[in-house]
């Protein structure tokens, strides 16, 4: 079998961003230099992050929350939000320069959709995105922006249909809800479903609405679930659900909370089973981009990532972590494997038969057809919906129209732009083994699905 194109998203700026997020603080540093220390980024493609433009944020989130991010420039460490900081709720405090974090953050997944776009890559991976559960209003969960949303939409520009499987210990709400009437982009989440457990959506009848009704697939497991436990259910569901929906790319999201000893899991699975299911979805030969996520231990989510990107390149990777600057912080044993718990897992195989027969049915009732419109307009259909005067619908239906040209032109624009960058700025990295700067008259075949 031919080597897969990898593509690896960094820069500088999406490393420093993203270790100041307050849930991870520090993370996306220690991944990153264990990846270095491995070696295995002589046996990808490296590619330089460029930050998020407003349109392709506005492209999911409101412009109200873009505008009120814009404000946060200079955020104390002890700032307590306020009634205005509404957006802000429980977990998710305020931090300086946000509009930066968020356009830096988001930037890297969109520019893993890029290097699929042009075929640049196979698989695409951004251990810095993966912000499952932000809404459109709003930050939610430690997510602050959804990376993914904006990431698949610039997917659908070549691939109009897209799978996205979540792999975090958390249901991936934000994920299903932009996507919740959509029949061009399948969500499947296997995550911890018990009361009490963050975000508490994600039951088994939770398929989608209206048009969207039996897109939207979800795997509620039981407390203590096993690599054994995600293969069983992984290999039955993900064979039918691709065979069905047939995507055109893949979005996986690879949350590391699931991980034995994760702090805000609950799961008892080892870098093992994620590395059985990631390979079921390789074998597709898909165009895929592999994201991050939750991951609360750090060095468990360092172990994780740097496993699953030596599985793309195919690379094997010595048990002993090789000494570097973080090395005393994967003691006491220093090795690359995560070992599960002694806690029970109590998915019993009667529990999964049932569930795995439940989603069978409902995938039986899906019809062949799929919505192809952008998500902006669908979201604003659906916004009007809630509003209750006629003048409010045509002003809507008015803008609606004008905001799709709008986009059309500056996405064309911004998106040549962003590449010719891309290109220069790569030649300047410090990876000397870079690809040659992406020809304008190479993005024609991208821009003909969007016309
Ligand atoms: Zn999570």
């Amino acid at each position: 079998m031919n080597k897969l194109k990898v593509c690896y998203i960094w820069d500088e700026n999406l490393i420093q961003h993203c270790d100041r997020l307050p849930a991870v603080v520090g993370r996306a540093s220690m991944v990153h230099n264990l990846i270095t220390v491995y070696g295995l980024l002589k046996n990808v493609q490296v590619v330089r992050s460029s930050p998020a433009t407003y349109n392709d944020l506005k492209s999911f989130h409101s412009e109200l929350y873009l505008d009120h991010l814009k404000k946060l420039t200079d955020v104390d460490d002890d700032y307590i939000p306020d009634s205005q900081d509404e957006e802000y709720v429980y977990d998710c405090p305020p931090v300086s320069d946000m509009y930066q974090l968020v356009t830096t953050i988001a930037g890297g997944s969109i520019t893993a959709a890029k290097c699929l776009l042009l075929g640049i890559a196979d698989v695409a991976i951004n251990w810095c995105g993966g912000w499952h559960h932000a809404q459109r209003f709003g930050a939610e969960g430690f997510c602050y922006v959804n990376d993914i949303v904006l990431a698949i939409e610039k997917l659908r520009q070549k691939f109009p249909k897209v799978l996205y499987i979540d792999l975090d210990v958390h249901h991936g709400n934000g994920v299903q809800d932009a996507y919740n009437l959509s029949k061009s982009v399948f969500t499947l989440s296997f995550h911890k479903h018990e009361p009490g457990f963050y975000p508490g959506t994600g039951s088994i009848e939770d398929t989608g609405s209206l048009s969207g009704k039996g897109y939207s697939c979800n795997f509620p497991l039981k407390s203590g679930y096993s690599d054994t436990t995600l293969q069983y259910v992984f290999e039955k569901t993900f064979p039918m659900i691709y065979s069905k929906f047939l995507p055109d790319a893949i979005v996986v999201q690879c949350g590391a909370d699931a991980l034995a000893h994760d702090p805000h899991g609950g799961a008892s699975m080892t870098t093992d089973g994620y590395c059985k299911c990631l390979k079921h979805v390789l074998d597709k030969r898909k165009p895929t981009i592999l994201l991050g996520g939750g991951g609360y231990k750090h060095t468990n989510a360092a172990r994780l990532w740097t496993t699953l990107l030596a599985l793309v390149t195919g690379d094997e990777l010595d048990e002993n972590i090789p000494e570097h600057d973080q090395w005393p912080s994967y003691g006491p044993d220093y090795s690359l494997v995560v070992e599960p718990t002694l806690a029970k897992d109590t998915n019993s195989k009667e529990y999964l038969d049932k569930y795995i027969a439940i989603i069978e049915s409902n995938l039986n009732c899906i019809k062949g057809e799929f919505n192809n419109e952008p998500l902006i307009k669908r979201q604003k259909m659906e916004d009007k919906k809630y509003f209750s005067s006629e003048s409010d619908t045509t002003k809507v239906n008015t803008n609606d129209t004008k905001h799709n040209e709008e986009m059309k032109r500056s996405e064309k624009d911004g998106f040549a732009e962003n590449c010719s960058l891309l290109g220069q700025r790569m030649f300047r990295g410090s990876y000397s083994k870079c690809i040659e700067t992406p020809q304008l008259e190479d993005l024609k075949d991208v821009y003909e699905f969007v016309d």
